[in-house]
């Protein structure tokens, strides 16, 4: 486009400048040489063109030859500048200018240069001129033709390059819009190739999120068929398990009937069992009445290590009727007295005095073997009957060994207390299976001097002890209560151990102001158990006494009186009227007396509902093996057997 509207702008200049050159009056050869000239610049630079009046210093052929390059350059312009300019009207400038040299060469060749003529011949001179006036006239017309021709194309020409700027600023509009257009079509394209960018971006990182999406769905496909396979699994089981279902579900119609029909079975075997129950606990307690409701155990205890051997026969055992197997219950004790003497002076021979009792403990007797014989006792008071065990004897005979056991922690050393207690919680929980509920309330207290203290006192009442009252629960109950004393709920052996730990404390801090007390004092453990039969609407209730008796030693009636034996005397005499008083109520209720003198001691007014009716008694009488206390043993043994003789409608009362 550049191109093309150079060489407009060229054809306009050169069009001014022959313009120019015309107006100008220049001879006609000039204005051939001009035109002659005007096709280089044509394709030339402007600047090239000759300035007028120049001479033109190459041939007619060198000019047809320098028209030729330019020619030949003009091809190279292009379809639209080589149609303009090739486009001839009229005859082409270089026919006419080849006609013209042919027209013009004839006279040339013809008309030979006349050779010269002399001088004189003035008239062939004129004729030669006229000659070559004619020819250049007529060459004048020529190149007047030529100039007219010319010109006629020059109009051609300029009407070419007028409307070839028409079609030049056409053009340029159409440029001019075109680059607009170029330069929208370069920002759009901008425009496209950033968002091109964009969208490539955008591709990656939906390629990226594509990946990922794959990958995703591989791990789900995967994670679908383990979950198939699960479920497949699943499937199987639960089939296997409606199976099962459908199978139990049966099962359990069968055995719900076959529960209806144990649940009847078990109600009747239920009553069976509770009336068999009531039978053994009446057949049971009929037992314990043949027995003797008021049984006499004689406990006698081993030679300590320290204390005289005594005499070979000074305590026998001898068999029961069934023979040594049978176990003991007579025992035979050998007294010599000195006091007497035979006439011929040797010495008297030994008195020996016998005893029976329900059962005799000779020394190598075991705890374990001694509670046996009770057991039965501690299941009359869990059926609901009273029951009193006391160990009867002078200090140091083992009454607080048989009832709460040796020194140390020795289990095998345990005395009837904690033995009691164990037989008494396992028996109760066993009775937990048929419909019973027992609960046990503990206390346990001291008579001295007729006081009662109370023996688990706690705080500052340990040791020191209150003064206790041995009162009536309630207006018109039959229930006795010790008011300050602790009575404490127990369940199992651990709390008893306890208590039994806190009684021994107690008498310890005691035994610190009051020398010995603890033998000159009765101990009175009580257990109070109440049982219930819920479904029922059964209750039973009854205490268990387990008392260890003072020392029922008697003060030497030799010995003089100083000031403090005067105590030792009244305090003495106080065990034994209590001790006596023991003796008289068994007595009376054994005799059926209306008056039975509870009243008469603290001891047999603490233990009055436990004893007589339907309540079971068992008395230890503890004998010491030395002989130097065979006076003690003596009494011991006479008392136990005047309460043994009490029994009246036991089976050997009977038999007797
Ligand atoms: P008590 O309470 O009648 O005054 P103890 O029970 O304190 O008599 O017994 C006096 C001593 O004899 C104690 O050291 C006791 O350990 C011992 N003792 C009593 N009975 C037996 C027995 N059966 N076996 C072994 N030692 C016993
Ligand atoms: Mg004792």
């Amino acid at each position: 486009a550049q191109l093309l509207f150079f060489i407009i702008s060229s054809c306009a200049f050169f069009t001014f400048i022959l313009r120019i050159s015309l107006s100008q009056q220049r001879p006609p050869l000039m204005e051939v040489k001009g035109n002659l000239e005007l096709k280089t610049p044509l394709v030339k630079a402007s600047s090239r063109l000759p300035l007028p009046g120049s001479r033109l210093k190459r041939g007619p052929d060198q000019m047809e030859d320098a028209l030729e390059p330019a020619k030949k350059r003009t091809r190279g312009l292009g379809a639209v500048t080589k149609v303009n300019i090739t486009r001839p009207r009229g005859p082409p400038l270089r026919t006419a200018l080849k006609a013209r040299r042919k027209k013009a060469a004839p006279p040339m060749v013809a008309g030979k240069k006349p050779g010269k003529r002399p001088a004189w011949d003035l008239k062939g001179q004129l004729y030669d001129l006229n000659e070559e006036l004619k020819r250049y006239r007529e060459k004048n017309q020529a190149l007047d033709r030529d100039n007219q021709q010319l010109q006629e194309q020059l109009k051609e020409a300029q009407q070419q390059a007028k409307t070839l700027g028409t079609e030049c600023s056409t053009l340029e509009e159409e440029l001019t819009r075109v680059r607009t257009q170029a330069e929208q079509g370069q920002q759009e394209l901008g425009h496209l190739r950033a968002h091109v960018s964009e969208i490539e971006e955008q591709l990656s990182t939906k390629e990226e999120l594509l990946q990922e999406l794959q990958k995703e769905q591989l791990e789900l496909q995967e994670e679908r068929r383990a979950l198939a396979t699960r479920l497949e699994e699943q499937e199987r089981r639960q089939q296997a398990l409606e199976a099962a279902l459908s199978s139990s579900q049966a099962e359990v119609v069968c055995l719900r009937q076959e529960t209806a029909s144990q649940a009847t079975l078990l109600a009747e075997r239920g009553d069976q069992l509770h009336g068999l129950e009531m039978e053994r606990r009446r057949l049971h307690n009929q037992l314990q009445e043949l027995k003797g409701n008021i049984r006499v155990f004689c406990r006698v205890r081993p030679v300590l290590a320290g204390e005289p051997v005594p005499s070979s026969g000074f305590l026998l055992f001898p068999p029961g009727p069934a023979g040594p197997s049978d176990p003991p219950t007579c025992l035979s004790l050998s007294r010599s007295d000195d006091r007497r003497a035979t006439l011929s002076g040797a010495p008297a021979p030994p008195t020996r005095h016998d005893f029976s009792f329900d059962r005799v403990f000779p020394p190598g007797s075991r705890q374990d073997e001694v509670f046996e014989e009770i057991s039965m006792l501690v299941q009359s008071a869990l059926d609901g009957y009273p029951v009193c065990i006391f160990a009867y004897g002078q200090t140091g005979s083992g009454k607080t060994f048989t009832m709460e056991g040796g020194p140390g922690e020795d289990p095998q050393l345990e005395g009837l207390i904690p033995r009691a207690l164990r037989h008494l919680f396992s028996v109760a929980q066993e009775m937990n299976g048929q419909g019973w509920t027992y609960s046990f309330v503990a206390s346990y207290v001291e008579i001295y001097n007729e006081t009662v203290r109370d023996l688990l006192a706690t705080g500052t009442r340990k040791g020191q002890g209150g003064e206790c009252e041995i009162r009536r629960a309630g207006p018109g109950s039959e229930e006795l209560t010790v008011t300050n004393a602790r009575y404490v709920p127990v369940s199992c052996e651990k709390e008893v151990e306890a208590l039994l730990h806190l009684a021994r404390q107690n008498r310890a801090v005691a035994r610190t102001a009051q020398n010995e007390r603890s033998s000159r004092s009765h101990s009175v453990f009580q257990l109070q158990i109440s049982g219930e039969h819920a479904a029922r609407g059964l209750q039973c209730g009854a205490p268990l006494n387990l008392v260890d008796l003072a020392g029922s030693e008697r003060l030497d009636p030799g010995l003089a009186l100083g000031p403090g034996e005067r105590d030792r005397l009244r305090e003495t005499q106080a065990i034994n009227s209590s001790l006596s008083t023991l003796g008289l109520v068994i007595m009376a209720l054994s005799n059926k007396e209306s008056h039975v003198p509870y009243r008469n001691s603290k001891l047999t007014y603490l233990l009055q509902n436990s004893l007589g009716g339907s309540a079971k008694m068992l008395m230890f009488v503890n004998i010491s093996p030395l002989e130097e206390n065979v006076s003690e043993s003596l009494n011991s043994l006479r008392f136990a057997s005047k309460v043994n003789q009490c029994v009246i409608g036991t089976a050997r009362a009977n038999k007797k």
